[in-house]
């Protein structure tokens, strides 16, 4: 391993030393080393309604070499991490947050099949490899597969109405689709303690500063480390740390969420079967209940280079016009909802290519180096399959589908 010089002190490294393979949590229970780190990545997106979890961490050193590196714990790579680890291979998570702190754990959590932009080979069952995967890792995370409603802007009543207007407008159900509703942070930090059952390392609050397409290694901030592939799940990151793909634009999304409400409640607003939905047409909005009956709606975009959106708060202006707005555009869609408690939240990052078709394939510079991401704001049951397809890549030597290729 190759050290910075000078960038840690002999009292530090001792004591890094005799915490080593020590347990210790992430930040969520307030370990106080990876509070502490020089490097530590605190981004000021508010807290969005999920739960705050823990995974417990060991705070081992990090390797010199590994068979596959996966970068960014989010869905994508730790699901990535978990079909690798459980078919043996030794596995190593660089996040450079915390657990939690990109789009996985500040998703919406509408669970749906295939792409922002339909169904293509290879993501035709997203959904049911989801669900079979939540039961056989019994992680509790509030899986309910009912459908969701693709909702529409339509003068008039009848058939399919719901009892909202927006923007003056009536909304009415256009279909059902296949999908329905997760609890995203406790999916994702089942998947994560999977994964290290199996052998994973994850390691939060460790950047990483450099992928060396020969090698291929990746440059962290206690060295280098090699492996013989690397998977890249940075999504609204990846424009920063490869060259040479197609455009990902990245932007923060926002949502805010009611206090829970009674089932009376639920009925008058047409949403006593807890369907989320989302719109099909423009102003966009979209919208789902929590299991203790809060309703998440989202819409708004703010778009910035990924260094940009990390300096974003969401108590910056901008931030807070579109929560705004959100929240009147919510409280204007019933009047049922103009009393009750709406908190303005949070916001997280997104990342879409020119035509919103996901990346999903080897990065042709060195094919040990794969790429997942940009799924345009439909990837919470995308992403965990994308994972598993580039495990399925490195450990079968399985194609990915050409369609997600990295060269367009
Ligand atoms: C508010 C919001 C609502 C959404 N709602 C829905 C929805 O209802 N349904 C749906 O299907 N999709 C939705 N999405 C999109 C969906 O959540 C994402 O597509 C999905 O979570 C992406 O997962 P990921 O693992 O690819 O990316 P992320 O979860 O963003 O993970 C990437 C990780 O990489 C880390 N990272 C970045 N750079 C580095 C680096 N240099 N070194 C190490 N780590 C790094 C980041 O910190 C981050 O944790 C929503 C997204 C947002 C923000």
């Amino acid at each position: 391993m190759r050290h910075k010089s000078g960038t840690r002190s002999s009292d530090r490294s001792s004591r890094k030393r005799a915490n080593a393979s020590r347990p210790i949590l992430t930040h969520f229970l307030g370990d106080s080393e990876v509070k502490a780190s020089k490097h530590s990545i605190a981004r000021d997106w508010g807290e969005p309604l999920w739960p705050a979890r823990a995974l417990l961490i060991r705070t081992e050193p990090v390797p010199r070499t590994t068979d596959v590196i996966v970068v960014g714990a989010g869905l994508t790579g730790v699901s990535a991490a978990f079909h690798l680890a459980r078919a043996g291979l030794r596995v190593i998570v660089f996040e450079a947050a915390n657990i939690g702190d990109g789009a996985s754990g500040r998703t919406g959590g509408i669970v749906l099949e295939g792409t922002a932009i339909g169904i293509r080979a290879g993501v035709d069952n997203c959904v049911p490899t989801l669900a079979h995967l939540v039961r056989e890792l019994e992680i509790d995370c509030d899986l309910q597969l009912p459908g969701c409603w693709e909702i529409e802007h339509k003068s008039g009543s009848g058939c399919g109405a719901l009892p909202w207007r927006d923007d003056g407008i009536t909304i009415r159900i256009a279909r059902t689709v296949a999908g329905g509703s997760v609890e995203p942070r406790a999916l994702l930090f089942g998947l994560a303690e999977a994964a290290q059952r199996y052998g994973a390392k994850i390691k939060p609050q460790c950047p990483v500063r450099r992928v060396r397409i020969a090698g291929p290694a990746v440059e962290v901030d206690e060295g280098v480390v090699e492996s013989s592939k690397i998977v890249v799940a940075v999504n609204a990151w990846t424009s920063a740390l490869l060259a040479g793909l197609p455009k990902v634009h990245s932007a923060l999304t926002y949502a805010c969420s009611t206090e829970a409400l009674p089932d009376r409640v639920l009925r008058e607003l047409g949403m006593a079967e807890r369907i989320p939905f989302y719109t099909a047409d423009r102003p966009y909005l979209w919208g789902r209940i929590s299991a203790r009956g809060e309703i998440v709606f989202g819409a708004g975009l703010k778009h910035g280079a990924p260094a940009e959106l990390e300096r974003t708060s969401i108590a910056t202006e901008d931030s807070r016009a579109i929560l705004q707005a959100l929240v009147r555009r919510v409280r204007e869609l019933n009047p049922v909802l103009n009393n009750i408690l709406i908190r303005p939240q949070w916001a997280g990052p997104i990342a879409f290519t020119d035509e919103a078709l996901p990346l999903l394939g080897v990065y042709p510079p060195n094919p040990a180096i794969l790429v997942a991401g940009a799924y345009a704001g439909h990837g919470v049951a995308l992403s965990v399959r994308a994972g598993e397809l580039m495990a399925r890549a490195i450990l079968y030597n399985e194609p990915l589908p050409d369609w997600a290729s990295l060269v367009r």
